[in-house]
């Protein structure tokens, strides 16, 4: 349910709401916009007579229910956009940010060379997984700790947030010590308490749609982090299983420009998962845009034949400065705002 407040109404009747709310053991989510100041109500007993209650509280406009599963994430809740500010780096309402790196952190070298190369074309973020959930236990699982120290050297040095994947509740305080932004995976999207974790730490979140799961799934996911007061989440289209085989997955366009209609979270795309193949990222990354992403998520490695995952989806770091005017291109065709200017070459 929502409360729409009256225009200048009092902090005390504000206040005179929300206490009516802790007495219902209801929480009360205070979104003071532009425009208008809502209180979203959540909770898992909303009595059927509290909306027709607080109606006639004093500077109360009106009360509302929300349609939807997912409430603080709706834009029914929220109508304008949600700007996520990752160091300083403004994510959402219009943005066109390019989150660049390679799928895992290798060796110091590695991590250098690719931050300094995304940097110089433009990128404005680096990405670099420490923790790698991987289908094969046998497999590179990530350089843990070392690839955190390595990635806040690289940041350091290019001044580029970093942003890198947390897989278990128990390691969101040692990864919140060296990251920006927190990835949660698609294989965790619905692990439910490392949402509340990562929502409790009020870190920005990267959160990726899993495998398989529906858009529904995806923002109810969301609205975890949310629900902790946390409000501070990216959402990122990565591709979802299908019968289709000759692609690893498949970008779901569908779900960029809906799940803008549907929240006002900020939506990315991740067109290297999206399709597994390094040939169809730039396509797919300016179709993405095209469909309203607010940015994307690629990943780039200075030798991808010989990377130690996701080589066959990396694009080169020459491959990825051609790509980059190219986003810009669209970006600004779109009358989208690119967060850095593209570097004369
Ligand atoms: C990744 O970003 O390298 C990754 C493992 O992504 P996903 O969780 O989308 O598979
Ligand atoms: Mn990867």
């Amino acid at each position: 349910m929502i409360v729409v407040m009256q225009a200048g109404s009092e902090e005390q009747q504000i206040e005179a709401v929300l206490e009516r709310l802790r007495e219902y053991h209801l929480r009360g989510h205070l979104v003071r916009g532009e425009e208008r100041t809502v209180i979203g109500v959540v909770g898992a007993a909303i009595p059927p007579t509290l909306k027709e209650e607080l109606a006639h509280f004093a500077g109360v406009k009106e009360t509302l229910r929300i349609t939807q599963p997912y409430k603080l994430v709706s834009r029914e809740l929220r109508p304008t956009d949600t700007i996520v500010d990752v160091r300083g780096v403004k994510v959402g309402g219009g943005s066109c940010v390019v989150v660049a790196g390679p799928c895992a952190v290798e060796s110091e070298a590695q991590i250098m060379a690719t931050a300094r190369a995304v940097r110089d074309a433009g990128a404005t973020m680096l990405r670099g997984g420490a923790f790698k959930p991987r289908s094969s236990p046998y497999t590179f699982r990530g350089m843990g700790e070392d690839a955190l120290r390595l990635l806040a050297q690289a940041r350091e040095e290019t001044g580029l947030p970093i942003v890198t994947e947390v897989m278990t509740p128990n390691d969101v305080d040692l990864v919140a010590r060296y990251a920006d932004l927190l990835q949660i995976g698609a294989r965790n999207m619905q692990n439910y308490q490392l949402l509340e974790e990562v929502g409790r730490s009020g870190m920005p979140v990267l959160l990726k749609r899993g495998l398989s799961a529906t858009i529904e799934e995806w923002l109810l996911s969301a609205e975890y982090v949310l629900a902790q007061g946390n409000p501070n989440v990216i959402l990122c289209e990565r591709g979802i299983r299908t019968f289709e085989t000759a692609t690893r997955n498949t970008m779901d366009l569908n779900a960029v420009a809906l799940a803008k209609r549907r929240t006002h979270l900020p939506v990315l795309i991740d067109p290297s998962h999206g399709t597994g193949k390094w040939y169809l990222v730039p396509p797919l990354a300016l179709a993405g845009i095209a469909a309203g992403a607010d940015g994307m998520i690629v990943e780039v490695h200075p030798d991808p034949d010989r990377a130690r995952s996701d080589g066959a989806q990396s694009l080169s770091c020459e491959n990825f400065a051609a790509l980059m005017p190219k986003i810009h291109a669209v970006a600004a065709a779109l009358g989208r705002t690119p967060m850095v200017e593209v570097p004369e070459r």
